[in-house]
């Protein structure tokens, strides 16, 4: 489901640009939330708590959310009605989510709308999900058969944390590129003022907002999902639950390159529609966390991808990266922002140390060394007096 007003939308297409020598200061969509509640989430989940399911209702946050956010429900309340729950949990969210957002979503809501009632689709086929046109039959298997076994025969790692794998049929590819193109030609013909995926492409085109959500919802539901939820557990990989889908393109006319940044996704598929390019690798750098993002680069971090059309690549958004100049040719490249709104919860109550942060780990192995050895000198010290 994608919900707008979902906390996942909130912080729509803002992409942190970070400088290439690790030195440089990232500033993220600021956002400051006003309380209107005391209520408070317990920092220690109840693990054995069996959460309720909140699929049936209306509400303007995900239903998944709530379910994920039960377990940190006050000990009183977590045997209390649904209503109440639901109410407490409510309260807290709708803290995040004041009226100048609501506004901004309800013109965004518009905005499509708009667009939707006067753009007439090329291709109808791509605008509902059908598997059996649009994936390669391995990629089929491997989703059908759900285990982590299976999942894993298809997909390479060719770096930790970077997964790639065969995933569209090269007939998918070229209708979705051709579309893309025709969506362009009517922007150009309309002179609508369209809004391009992020703050970082100056072309490119969000497919969300001219008809391909629902699709895209169905492919982050039951593709992307699955895949998450075995290889990126750690950044709420089981509980995605908005998105945010557009195309990018590079070429001489088109954005050449894409500086070195994070994206603002939990977790991130993409992939290469064609068609005739050279240059475009993407380039990766580890993954870090907000404090750590301009840290350095250990040598086994680093990492080059060349674009293969067809094929994905799977990988954390707080992974840093960016993208080479397209030194001839034209490429269009689907992006899918994978986003958990209960991961972005639960991390406001989690201030230090991130297991999926590679500096984290570094200063937390680091700590773990120097205690060591600290205890090992101690040991001589003591078994040299004592033998004195
Ligand atoms: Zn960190």
């Amino acid at each position: 489901m994608s919900g707008d007003g979902s906390l996942g939308e909130r912080k729509q297409s803002n992409q942190a640009p970070i400088t290439a020598n690790g030195n440089g200061v990232v500033v993220p969509g600021s956002f400051v939330p006003y309380a209107t509640t005391n209520n408070r989430l317990s920092v220690n989940p109840s693990k054995d708590h069996k959460p309720e399911s909140y699929e049936d209702l209306q509400l303007e946050f995900s239903p998944l959310l709530f379910s994920s956010l039960e377990q940190y429900l006050p000990q009183p309340l977590l045997n209390g009605s649904r209503d109440s729950k639901l109410q407490y949990m409510r309260d807290i969210l709708l803290r995040y989510s004041p009226e100048g957002e609501r506004v901004r979503v309800q013109r965004h809501k518009e905005y499509r709308q708009k667009i939707i009632s006067s753009y007439q689709p090329l291709y109808r086929e791509l605008y509902t999900m059908q598997a059996a046109n649009f994936f390669v039959p391995s990629f089929l298997k491997a989703i059908t058969e759900n285990t982590e076994e299976s999942l894993r025969s298809i997909m390479s790692e060719p770096s930790q944390g970077v997964y790639t794998f065969e995933m569209l049929q090269p007939h998918f590819c070229e209708l979705l590129f051709s579309e893309v193109e025709h969506f362009e030609r009517w922007v150009h013909a309309t002179k609508f003022r369209i809004m391009r995926p992020n703050t970082m492409n100056k072309y490119g085109a969000v497919l969300d907002d001219f008809g391909l959500e629902t699709m895209l919802d169905k492919l982050m539901d039951d593709f992307i999902r699955p895949m998450s939820r075995v290889f990126f557990s750690d950044v709420g990989g089981f509980t995605l639950d908005s998105h945010h889908g557009f195309v990018v393109e590079y070429g001489m006319d088109r954005d050449v390159e894409l500086g070195f940044h994070v994206d603002d996704s939990e977790v991130t598929l993409n992939v290469c529609l064609g068609k005739q390019f050279s240059g475009g690798e993407l380039f990766f750098r580890g993954v870090r966390c907000d404090k750590h993002v301009n840290s350095e680069t250990r040598p086994e971090e680093s990492f080059d991808y060349s674009h293969v059309p067809g094929h994905a690549v799977l990988h954390r958004g707080r992974h840093r990266h960016g993208a080479r100049a397209t030194t001839s040719g034209h490429r269009i490249n689907l992006l899918l922002w994978c986003r958990s709104s209960a991961f972005r919860e639960l991390k406001k109550y989690q201030k230090d140390c991130f297991n999926w942060c590679g500096e984290c780990q570094r200063q937390k192995n680091e700590r773990q060394r120097q205690s060591i050895t600290a205890t090992k000198l101690e040991i001589l010290k003591r078994s040299g007096k004592s033998t004195t």
